[in-house]
């Protein structure tokens, strides 16, 4: 075991370099950072149990089993070689910049090893005759072989070689491998082995034992198949893969089951609004939509919380069921609120919402940060007394000073644009709805009831247009039922999506022209410019200029995200009424923004936007009944994971065909982005791969829930430890 001072290592960055920190000889007389420090050190890692550290298992292997001759670890080519050699010289030099140069020598030839930070300490360690032990890549530079910032250490003649791999540790900032690796040798001495699955259940899966697996995996022996090992693939990584997988699945039943044991006013009315609601709709549900409401509806009538997730593509018509689950809550004596992530959205919803059920007698209330203090206070008082049956707004829903009486459902739309945090609390602010009693409806007060939990709470129903593959939701959102609307609403024309070189602008500008001439109305949408939103105006500033300039018969008018609301809405009022002919706009009109009539849309450097984004954007054409047309200009060249993405825009116009490439190109945790995902509930699994893997650990844990709950107790302990609380979301 090598002495090991505690620099800072970053192993996943260049495993060579922060290997050979780790492994560095100290001072002699260097002070161990105090104990504490390492300690607090791996808690940061979660590390804060024995069983933490031992199931904290390496995300690879080196091999240090073998020595071979200088001469001849030069042509091993890119891999990472080991070497022992006596010290012949050891310089510190100056070219380009100081650098510590040691060469050692063995029978068959020399090594140079250039160490770009070292210590004072280390140039005196380099004597003459001392016999160090390098590992790392040799590259043959102008001085012959090298290693830069190998791996190394002081031996013995003689001294012996480990017989198996090394494990490489996921380390934190200022931890050693070495003292991981004492750490994790001491825990593997300590801890309780009994494995948490019983031998016939193991047997019946074929797996291997929880304890075998281990100890293979953090001391694997000389004869283990590497390739399967490094791959994961290895009996001892599926045990370890399936523990994980089962955990999960356990805590996700378990939230569900937590879930149902909280009360929440049941629903149940379907009465006279909801009736005259859907009377009085120009149009006819889809089939799609008639399902997913009944499915609802249901829910609703449940007295513990619904929370489900409503996907359906954008302008499949998830407002009106929204709606529709909002007059239910009404109906039955309760408030409802529907919280949107942008002004414009929350404000486009709240006039369609209003326009259909303020005529029924249903008073809504509509509250943003922008309103005036006093308009504020208004709303806050129709919301605080009941007299409001339906809120709409923004985020504002959920600051301070906001109370509702009896607050029922809790619906939000764009989901995945709000942080967990948001959405639990508008949740929670139907927690203390104080006028339960006094409504006399449903068992709400159930919630007081001792021993049925503490606290009633709303229903929740979140929309999104983004479209989570299944196994994603099932498997990384807590406890979600998925309701998916997937019809259009009957006709629609397909949108034809072309791909084009921003260099035949002019013809586009063309077409443009052409278009509004036909009496079509066109979206311009400008540049994301990522790095600066100042530019970002800039640029949609002078793209209006530009066009009202090229297009002197059109009205063109501008709308981005530094307008007031009230600017915003006077400009969106006039593109509704077919006053503007072509907006030109930041992806502010990403969400939610709905002008049947609108069918051009162009998007300029189309390549610099994300595939969700540009599916929502073109969303916005396509929602009348005059064929939709949506141009991509791209700047040459691009590079090939945009490629991907505008051919994907090109080929397809199905919102779950996009997510499943889009989550191919990114992978899953970028796609669902870390606050989403229940943080780092997988180590080990990946989810599409082990997709094999996913299936039995819910099986089994189905079964163990109900069969045997001193296992589940065991087994969750075992596996999530304090980490249990991430995933009430
Ligand atoms: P999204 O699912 O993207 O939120 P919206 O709810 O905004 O879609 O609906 C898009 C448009 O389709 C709206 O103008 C809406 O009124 C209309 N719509 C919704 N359902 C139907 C239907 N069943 N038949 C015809 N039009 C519909
Ligand atoms: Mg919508």
């Amino acid at each position: 075991m090598p002495d090991s001072k505690p620099t800072p290592a970053a192993p996943e960055k260049s495993p060579d370099q922060a290997k050979a920190k780790a492994d560095e000889k100290p001072k002699a007389k260097a002070k161990p950072k105090p104990k504490a420090t390492n300690e607090s050190k791996l808690a940061k890692l979660g590390l804060r149990s024995d069983m933490d550290l031992v199931l904290h298992l390496p995300m690879r292997y080196e091999d240090e089993t073998q020595i071979r001759p200088i001469s001849d670890a030069g042509f091993m080519g890119g891999n990472a070689a080991q070497v022992e050699g006596l010290v012949t010289d050891c310089d510190i030099q100056y070219r380009p910049r100081r650098q510590l140069v040691v060469t050692i020598a063995d029978d068959s030839g020399s090594l140079v090893m250039r160490f770009l930070n070292f210590y004072g300490s280390q140039v005196k360690q380099f004597a003459v005759g001392v016999r160090i032990r390098a590992r790392g890549e040799i590259r043959h530079g102008f001085f012959g072989a090298e290693m830069v910032h190998p791996t190394y250490k002081v031996v013995e003649e003689g001294d012996p070689l480990p017989d198996s791999l090394t494990p490489v540790y996921p380390a934190g900032e200022g931890l050693s491998q070495s003292y991981l690796r004492k750490a994790i040798s001491n825990a593997l001495k300590r801890v309780d082995w009994r494995d948490t699955l019983s031998p016939a259940l193991l047997d019946s899966l074929q797996l291997q034992g929880f304890e075998p697996s281990v100890k293979l995996l953090h001391n694997p022996p000389p004869d283990v198949d590497e390739h399967a090992l490094m791959e994961r693939t290895h009996p001892a990584w599926t045990r370890m893969k399936f523990d994980e997988l089962l955990a999960q699945q356990l805590s996700l039943k378990r939230a569900q089951q937590a879930r149902r044991a909280k009360g929440a006013a049941a629903l149940p009315v379907v009465g006279t609004l909801s009736e005259a609601f859907l009377k009085a709709l120009p149009f006819q549900l889809t089939d799609a939509q008639q399902r997913v409401l009944a499915e609802i509806r249901a829910d609703l009538r449940e007295s513990f919380p619904m929370q489900r997730l409503l996907q359906g593509d954008v302008g499949s018509g998830k407002t009106v069921v929204a709606a529709l689950a909002a007059a239910q809550a009404i109906d039955s004596g309760f408030q409802a609120a529907l919280m949107a992530p942008t002004e414009i959205l929350a404000e486009q919803h709240f006039r369609k919402i209003a326009q259909w059920m303020e005529p029924l007698g249903v008073r809504v209330a509509w509250l943003t940060g922008s309103l005036k203090k006093k308009e504020k206070e208004a709303a806050q008082a129709m919301i605080g007394s009941g007299e409001a049956h339906l809120v709409i707004g923004t985020h504002a829903l959920i600051q301070e000073g906001v109370e509702f009486t009896r607050l029922g459902l809790v619906i939000v739309d764009e989901q995945h644009r709000f942080g967990v945090g948001q959405r639990l609390a508008l949740r929670n602010k139907g927690l203390d709805a104080k006028g339960l009693d006094a409504a006399g409806v449903g068992p709400g007060n159930a919630g007081r009831n001792a021993g049925q939990g503490d606290q009633t709470v709303p229903h929740q129903l979140m929309m999104s247009a983004t479209p989570i593959p299944r196994t994603l939701a099932m498997t990384y959102y807590a406890d979600l039922e998925v309701s998916v609307i997937d019809q259009l609403p009957p006709g629609r024309t397909p949108i034809v999506t072309r791909v084009i070189d921003q260099n035949r602008r002019e013809e586009v500008i063309e077409r443009v022209h052409a278009a509004a001439l036909e009496g079509r109305q066109v979206y311009w949408v400008c540049p994301l410019i990522e790095e600066s939103e100042a530019l970002q105006l800039q640029t949609a500033t002078d793209t209006h200029a530009a066009l009202s300039a090229a297009l002197p018969d059109l009205r063109v008018g501008l709308v981005h995200g530094r307008m007031k609301p009230a600017e915003k809405q006077v400009v969106m009022d006039a593109f509704t009424r077919a006053e503007v002919h072509v907006l030109v706009a930041t992806t502010v009109i990403e969400v939610g923004v709905d002008v049947p009539n609108a069918s051009l849309m162009v998007i300029e450097h189309a390549e610099r936007f994300g595939l969700s984004q540009l599916h929502q954007l073109r969303g916005r054409v396509g929602r009348g009944s005059a064929a939709s047309i949506c141009l991509l200009l791209y700047q040459s060249p691009v590079g090939q994971v945009a490629k991907q993405r505008l051919m994907t825009m090109r080929e397809t116009t199905d919102g779950f065909e996009i997510a499943r490439r889009d989550l191919e190109i990114r992978g899953p945790g970028e796609f669902l982005g870390a606050r989403q995902s229940g943080e780092a509930m997988l180590r080990f699994a990946d989810l599409e791969r082990d997709q094999w893997l996913v299936d039995k650990a819910r099986g089994l844990a189905q079964m163990l829930l109900q069969n045997d709950p001193a296992t589940v107790e065991a087994h969750l302990a075992r596996w999530l430890g304090g980490r249990e609380e991430f995933l009430k979301v």
